[in-house]
């Protein structure tokens, strides 16, 4: 199988925010090609997680490593990125003017390598990167219409598509199905079923239905910790899960 010890590993991970404790001794080790599902209620840190894991916040105390011997917490975002995690917000942020196939190649140009070899020209390799791209994206009959024209799940897919373009080992995906039509979500499923083993993913996610459709262990997080973790079905069979979200 595709498993090789963790991808990603957090130890014992606080941040404060004056005085507030986002991140408790936060620890969660995520197994490359694994798919994790992150839950947890409002202000359970999800986003912190993120933040930290991004090099967008810097926790207070704690170790993060990507692999065995990348240390993000000494890392800038830019680094981090190149480093091979991607991370998509919530809402699409493609070039709207552009093509969908312009899109594409623009997130490839931020890979140092291809980058090196566009100053000479797109070659028949980048070409077919982005067409295979295209097609695990499911917008192969989309590629020159401008992305401003596509649905909202249809950009979704074009903006994981232009991580996948940057070549990352890791996604961090945050509800990447909020507010897509019950369609749009079940393509969702097939894709990140598709990525799941070629890349790790991280999935913040509200839609239990979709986690459920995702399978795979689910992280519960609670005041800034780790509350439960399982298969979704054990998860919420859990009285101290089943506590957090009704006593909201
Ligand atoms: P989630 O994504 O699970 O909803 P967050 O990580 O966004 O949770 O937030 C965790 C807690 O930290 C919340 O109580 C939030 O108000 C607080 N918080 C997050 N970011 C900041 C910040 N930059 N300054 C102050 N408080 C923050």
């Amino acid at each position: 199988d595709v498993s090789h010890g963790p991808i990603l590993y957090l130890e014992d991970i606080s941040v404060s925010f004056d005085g507030f404790r986002a991140l408790n001794q936060l620890s969660l080790a995520i197994d490359d090609g694994e798919l994790r599902c992150i839950i947890g209620p409002n202000g359970a840190g999800k986003t912190t997680m993120m933040d930290v894991i991004t090099g967008k916040t810097r926790p207070d105390r704690g170790s993060c490593f990507f692999g065995q011997t990348i240390d993000l917490t000494r890392l800038s975002e830019p680094e981090i990125a190149h480093a091979g995690i991607g991370r998509k917000f919530q809402k699409p942020t493609v070039f709207e003017p552009l093509s969908v196939f312009e899109n594409l190649e623009l997130a490839m140009k931020t890979d140092k390598r291809v980058a090196a070899a566009l100053r000479a020209r797109l070659g028949s390799a980048e070409l077919d990167r982005i067409a295979a791209t295209l097609e695990r994206i499911g917008l192969q009959g989309s590629a020159d219409r401008p992305a401003g024209l596509l649905s909202h799940g249809q950009k979704q897919w074009l903006e994981i598509g232009m991580l996948l373009m940057q070549e990352p080992r890791l996604l961090l995906l945050d509800e990447p199905v909020a507010g897509m039509t019950d369609a749009e979500t079940a393509k969702s499923a097939e894709l990140f079923a598709s990525l799941k083993g070629d890349y790790s993913l991280v999935v913040v996610e509200h839609d239990m239905d979709f986690v459920a459709a995702l399978g795979g262990k689910v992280t519960v997080l609670h005041e800034g910790s780790v509350l439960a973790e399982g298969p979704l079905a054990s998860v919420q069979a859990d009285p101290r899960v089943i506590e957090v979200y009704l006593g909201r």
